[in-house]
């Protein structure tokens, strides 16, 4: 029978930043992949580096910048965004509300006089329980809501939007001024709008470098270990092939419903609330490609033609995620949970890059990696504001924490998780 302190259900970025901070202590890290990182790993085919989809660091936070940035030990540029959307048969620079100089003549004018209309009417920022479909018009106006925020934000959360809340929009959506949408229409690019205006990144190894360095320190990292089931009343959690684990505390990354439904001792009414909670998948086609040469480094898709929502050139993150001459895509499409046919999705897929110039023709493929991602954004819908409060109550009674994007439930980045990782550690030592 084993016992520890501390367990850490899972190694991706919070949990392996947990570990960090615990380290010297008695604490396990139960990851059930056979490498650490989550949803921040690498994977290598074919001399290429794919990551499951974009994923850039945004450091915002001094002590986690730090942090971050010394296990990297160098192996981090610092970019300066180059992101873009295509949209009515054009591209034109990101954030579309405020860089409308790409669209034809008809949709420039139908955006900026709605959002000028709906600027003058008052549209302020809310208080996030507004659905989405309603916000992006009353702050927004007709035009930029029709041309980008509904065709967009439906083939990413593949979820209602007039019951979606909008909590999550004020760090992601950016919120221009009239002048930065005039301006940005009939004259120069704005820049600087967003949260991710520069971002850091390996210099090689790709996003899994960064989970690397933190596994390389932690003595009580185990992989290949998946907790079945847990009962935080008695300090027990079963372990597939293992047995039994007791335990002191306990640090949940793992997706909170799925944590609930292996909770033996989860009451009725947090499995209810458990029960409400949703997300969506989404599905990565990595390319490897020939012959490319494109200095974007991801452009945004609301157009029912293309299957996807966002589409990266990865290799101009890092350019040694590909071998010489040739170039990596990530193209991400996001499902209410369906299973998705990958052949015909490819041939979409390929059609797409096609149309908008990304790709002259399939035949510059020589590698591909499809990434499911099963949880990959947890839908803002009406019943979480409800339900998180009733299992954090649950959670907090038995001294249980739940932590990082998927055990806290939220739009968070890899920051975030790493911040959380340290904190919960925090929390553990002070008790
Ligand atoms: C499409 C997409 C793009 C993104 N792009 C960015 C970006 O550009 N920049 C950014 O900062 N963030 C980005 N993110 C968010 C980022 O991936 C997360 O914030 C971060 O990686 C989450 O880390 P985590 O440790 O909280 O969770 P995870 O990475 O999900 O780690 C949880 C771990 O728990 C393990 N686990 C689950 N269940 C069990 C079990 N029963 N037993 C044992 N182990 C278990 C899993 O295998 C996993 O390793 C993106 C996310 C998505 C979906």
């Amino acid at each position: 029978m084993l016992k520890t302190d501390t367990l850490i259900i899972g190694g991706g970025l919070a949990g392996l930043s947990a570990g960090l901070a615990l380290e010297g202590g008695s604490y396990l890290i139960a990851e059930r992949e056979c490498r650490p990182g989550g949803l921040a790993a690498t994977i290598k085919k074919g001399g290429f580096h794919f990551d499951y989809s974009g994923h850039l660091l945004h450091l915002r936070w001094p002590h986690t910048k730090k942090l971050i940035l010394e296990a990297l030990k160098g192996n981090c540029a610092r970019l300066k965004r180059d992101a873009r959307i295509y949209a009515s048969k054009s591209w034109t620079p990101y954030p579309f509300q405020a860089n409308l100089s790409g669209m034809p003549a008809k949709v420039k004018s139908e955006c900026v006089s709605g959002f000028l209309k709906a600027y003058a009417a008052g549209g302020g920022p809310g208080d996030g329980t507004e659905p989405f479909s309603r916000w992006t018009r009353r702050v927004f106006g007709e035009g930029i809501s029709r041309h980008f925020m509904l065709p967009y934000n439906a083939k990413l959360w593949r979820y209602p939007l007039q019951r979606l809340t909008t909590e999550w929009c004020a760090p992601f959506v950016p919120m221009p001024k009239p002048e930065e949408v005039i301006a940005g229409a009939y004259g120069k690019k704005a820049e600087g709008l967003g949260y991710n205006t520069v971002f850091h990144y390996p210099k090689t190894g790709g996003i899994g470098a960064l989970a690397n360095a933190f596994a390389a320190g932690l003595g009580g990292l185990r992989l290949g270990l998946e907790v079945e089931s847990v009962n935080l009343k008695k300090g027990v959690a079963q372990v597939r092939h293992f047995g039994p684990v007791h335990f002191r505390r306990l640090i949940n990354t793992s997706p909170l419903d799925s944590f609930v439904g292996m909770a033996q001792d989860a009451p009725a009414a947090v499995r209810r609330a458990a029960a409400s909670l949703r997300h969506n998948t989404v599905y990565v086609l990595n390319l490897g490609v020939r012959g490319v040469k494109n200095d974007m480094h991801w452009g945004y898709f609301p157009g029912a033609e293309f299957p996807f929502y966002r589409a990266g050139l990865a290799s101009n993150f890092s350019r040694r995620l590909a071998p010489r001459g040739c170039a990596s895509f990530y193209i991400e499409l996001a499902t209410a949970g369906e299973a998705v046919d990958l052949a015909s999705a490819e041939t979409e897929i390929l059609r797409g890059l096609k149309a908008c110039g990304l790709i002259k023709n399939a035949g510059q493929v020589v590698e591909k990696l499809w990434l499911k991602i099963p949880c990959a954004y947890v839908v803002y819908n009406r019943e979480r504001a409800a339900a998180l409060p009733v299992i954090f109550g649950w959670l907090k009674a038995r001294r249980a924490l739940s932590i990082g994007r998927y055990g806290a439930w939220k739009y968070s980045f890899m920051e975030e998780s790493v911040k959380e990782g340290l904190e919960a550690a925090a929390a553990v030592l002070k008790r």
